[in-house]
């Protein structure tokens, strides 16, 4: 693995407009200290990151739930080893549920 990033994007300074790499710590032609201005997201950025964020919580949720579905039935049917054996069945269809969930809103979200 290289430690350096050789890559030379130009970008105009934030504060001059002068072309400065962009992982320059600083402008070379006014020494700003953040050529490429406070970083902002875009819009799309933002976006994916509430999905992100949304999935998250999806596939939290999705396990939990099923693990919890699944805890109840396993210990109203069985008793205490069914409720761990459930729970953890729960959990391992939960996890695929939230990622299907996730995957779809991905695709029509
Ligand atoms: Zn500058």
């Amino acid at each position: 693995m290289t430690a350096r990033r050789t890559i030379q994007e130009l970008i105009g300074c934030h504060d001059c407009g002068g072309n400065v790499s962009f992982s320059a710590l600083a402008c070379p032609h006014c020494g700003s200290r953040e050529p490429a201005g406070p970083y902002v997201q875009s819009v799309k950025e933002q976006r994916l990151h509430r999905i992100e964020e949304k999935n998250d919580q999806t596939l939290i949720g999705m396990t939990v739930l099923c693990a919890g579905i699944g805890f109840f039935y396993g210990s109203v049917m069985i008793g205490a080893v069914g409720a761990f054996g459930y729970g953890l069945l729960g959990a391992m269809i939960g996890v695929p549920a939230g990622f299907i969930i996730n995957a779809s809103r991905r695709l029509f979200g």
